[in-house]
């Protein structure tokens, strides 16, 4: 029997963290920042007026273009946004890894990597982090269709420096090289250098981490302007209008309040090394992290009944079941100093 389903693009579809509904919990599992955007965010979303709902937004985003521009010191033709990192990567996948080859990527990592290429029917290979969760260079010679690696790694948060992704990009010009940056405000080194001396490279970047706006949806991409100009080619064949007239105003007043966005990052940070200390202190052991968040295991206590206990007690971390290796581990985003005080007593017991 035939049936319309055999003609169904079908997919496994990626799990976003819980988003859960009650109030008075300490929600440490999506890697959010515990403190609020600028003031200066509110304000320019107070100042869009509803009457100007009316239009279609700026097509080309020119406003938060141009800030993002600025703000790095590229050209304007260097910078592509779209709604959150995520569509910035789906639309980068779509662009770039069309190729017969399969992609690489690690095999403990962003867990939407293979559903976009299983979404798009792109091969692919997973390479495995060594035993330290580092990157293993080796793994990434020789020609493919592509690579994807995010630095620092999710969900691990150890970080590589520039030199590990410039030989890889430096020995492909076969194909494109994204680095996801999501993190890497808390202490990587960013690999925008290789964009100015490679042109295939893309670095992703998204204003849902480090500037506390992953409500609002906004990612972005720097790269050369010819792989930009691919990359917009794609989007407009797809869905123009893709930021929508207040998140654009209230990008643009994130990246002008520079001061502000440098001192929560800082905050971010101190929390996180107590964090660690905290966690030592208690038998955890994990990776060094240089992300808002610290990947880790209990010597003797497993992940999964520590989940359960926090959760109970309204802590909420993340834990992945898959792969196998680092179904022990928790992944617990760094809050306030105060929801962090909370989140060790309630470990300590
Ligand atoms: C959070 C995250 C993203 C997606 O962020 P957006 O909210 O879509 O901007 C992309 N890559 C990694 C590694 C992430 O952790």
């Amino acid at each position: 029997m035939t049936s319309w389903k055999q003609n169904v693009r079908q997919v496994v579809p990626y799990t976003p963290g819980e988003q859960p509904k009650q109030q008075n919990i300490i929600k440490l599992n999506t890697n959010e920042n515990p403190y609020p955007p600028s003031p200066r965010v509110s304000q320019a979303i107070a100042k869009v007026s509803a009457d100007s709902l009316r239009r279609y937004p700026d097509p080309t985003c020119a406003s938060l273009v141009d800030a993002i521009a600025k703000y790095h010191g590229v050209d304007a033709s260097n910078v592509f946004v779209g709604v959150g990192s995520d569509d910035v990567l789906a639309m980068s996948f779509l662009t770039f890894f069309n190729s017969d080859r399969p992609i690489l990527f690690p095999d403990i990592t962003y867990s939407f990597y293979d559903v976009w290429a299983d979404l798009f029917r792109i091969p692919y290979n997973q390479k495995p982090l060594d035993s330290d969760f580092k990157l293993v260079a080796s793994d990434y010679e020789g020609p493919c269709g592509g690579i994807v690696i995010p630095n620092p790694n999710a969900p691990t948060g150890v970080a590589e420096p520039v030199e590990f992704f410039e030989k890889i990009v430096e020995s492909h010009p076969e194909c494109v090289v994204i680095i996801d940056e999501a993190y890497v405000d808390f202490g990587a080194k960013s690999c925008l250098e290789l964009v100015r001396k490679y042109d295939n490279v893309l670095v992703v970047r998204t204003f849902s981490k480090s500037r506390a706006m992953a409500g609002n949806r906004i990612g972005y991409a720097i790269g050369n302007a010819e792989l930009i100009k691919y990359l917009s080619d794609c989007k407009f064949s797809f869905n123009s209008y893709t930021m929508d007239t207040i998140t654009l105003a209230a990008g643009v007043a994130s990246i002008e309040d520079d001061s502000y966005f440098k001192e929560k990052v800082d905050a971010v940070i101190a929390t996180r090394e107590w964090t660690k200390e905290q966690l030592k202190g208690l038998g955890f052991t994990f990776p060094d992290s240089k992300s808002n968040f610290i990947f880790a295991k209990h010597e003797f206590v497993n992940a999964v009944s520590i989940f359960e206990e926090l959760k109970k007690r309204g802590i909420f971390v993340r834990h992945f079941s898959k792969p196998e290796r680092i179904a022990n581990y928790l992944r617990i985003s760094i809050g306030t100093d105060e929801e962090m005080c909370s989140f060790i007593e309630k470990l300590k017991k």
